[in-house]
């Protein structure tokens, strides 16, 4: 009897009678073991991977930090060089090298040094003692050694990305910029992660409480723990000229504007144009179904973003009406972007995750751009098929699909006559 028929109980008892003992092996038998198999591990690898650092210094007895990994055994000495602990990674004493004082309780590792060379040893109890085989890394090599002959490590190592607002958008695209090498980041936001920011934030229960560029600073450690961070509790429009000395310039650095309304946003564009650096800006309509990218360029003399959404910022508006965005007719206090399901964002941010990696290697000749050459402006996108009633009609001409975006041009018109970074273009 096959297992198809072992699992089919359309078949009347009697037909299967005489197989009833076969079949009580198979179901009690082999099919339970097959599924323990499912869950049982691998037996332990043995092995410690050790930075290239810790190997190179013959000299060095001390602490080491990391993280033993009894289930899998494959330890891992961790941090910039293992001999650090490092608060971002949560790296633990995990043993000791040469002569120095070991944990009190195993389990441990015990490093020893011979003839120059490292050789590592779990203690796993006090009358257990297994040797490791041993692997050495580069942390710096590795970490971006899937970007070769994509993104240049030491090109983006340089670049510096502006987070102005760092909650669920802010924070997402922080994170993409942490993962493609970017070496520098300012964190501006005044705000602490609440329970409801959870479910659409990069951070999670074990932040609540913190400040988010707390938070956010410690998960782009965990990617990449040689990233810069400057970290300001403050609105943009309060952050001193300081806060991006040396790191905001035309070529290394992108302001991004995260922030839930178009005043912060357009604070973000003022400060981008006195450091005379390029400026990105997202923003959702109600619930995320739809959403805009701006994109100002210095060298292309594009217009600024409070001159383009002048009369949206004069206004303080928050309405979007057929054939118009944020028309402002109501004075309904800021602009308040709704974000809905993360889902629903990630479209959005994912468009601005490229944009901003084209801007920062716009003048890497070495770079392919992703989608930065087919855009204006201003791009609007829409994150799904559930639009709202009004407007449908100009939203499915404009947008017929879920997941369309269409760039638009800013009329030079909405230069004001008086502004000081877009006016004498
Ligand atoms: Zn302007």
């Amino acid at each position: 009897m096959n297992e198809l028929d072992l699992r089919n109980n359309d078949i009347p008892p009697e037909t299967n009678a005489p197989d009833e003992e076969e079949t009580d092996f198979f179901d009690e038998g082999l099919l339970s073991f097959i599924e323990s198999m499912d869950v049982v591990k691998p037996p332990a690898a043995n092995v410690i991977i050790i930075p290239e650092e810790l190997e190179r210094d013959d000299a060095y007895s001390g602490k080491l930090y990391g993280f033993l990994r009894l289930d899998s055994g494959y330890h891992v000495a961790l941090g910039m060089d293992g001999k650090e602990p490092n608060e971002a990674l949560g790296a633990e004493w995990i043993g000791s090298i040469g002569d120095a004082p070991m944990p009190e309780n195993a389990p441990f590792l015990v490093g020893e040094w011979e003839n120059g060379q490292s050789r590592f040893f779990l203690q796993k109890s006090p009358d257990v003692r297994i040797p490791l085989q041993k692997e050495v890394y580069s942390l710096r090599q590795k970490l971006f050694s899937r970007h070769s002959g994509l993104i240049e490590t030491d090109w983006m190592d340089k670049k510096c990305v502006v987070i102005v607002g760092c909650g669920s958008v802010g924070s997402a695209i922080a994170l993409q910029m942490a993962r493609s090498g970017v070496g520098r980041f300012v964190l501006l936001d005044a705000d602490c992660v609440e329970i409801n920011n959870v479910c659409r934030h990069q951070c999670s229960l074990r932040d609540v409480g913190r400040f988010k560029a707390d938070a956010l600073e410690e998960r782009i450690l965990q990617i990449n723990p040689y990233a810069l961070v400057r970290k300001r509790y403050q609105r943009i429009q309060q952050a001193p000229a300081s806060t991006y000395s040396g790191w905001a310039d035309a070529d290394n650095a992108l302001f991004i504007g995260a922030c839930d309304n178009r005043v912060g946003n357009a604070c973000a564009c003022d400060a981008a144009n006195e450091q005379g650096a390029p400026f990105l800006a997202i923003g959702y309509m109600a619930r995320a179904w739809a959403g805009e990218l701006f994109i100002q360029l210095p060298e292309r003399g594009d217009i600024c973003y409070r001159c383009a959404f002048r009369k949206q910022i004069e206004n303080d508006v928050t309405r979007e009406r057929r054939n118009h965005l944020y028309v402002g007719e109501e004075d309904a206090g800021k602009v308040h972007f709704e974000p809905g399901l993360d889902v629903d964002l990630e479209y959005g941010t994912s468009l601005a995750d490229k944009v901003a990696l084209d801007i920062l290697n716009r003048s890497n000749p070495q770079y392919h751009p992703r989608i930065l050459p087919t855009l204006s402006q201003l791009t609007f996108f829409s994150g799904t098929q559930d639009r709202p009633a009004e407007g449908r009609e100009f939203w499915d001409a404009a947008l017929p699909r879920p997941l369309d975006y269409r760039s638009v041009k800013v009329s030079p018109k909405c230069r004001r006559p008086d502004c000081p970074y877009c006016s004498k273009v």
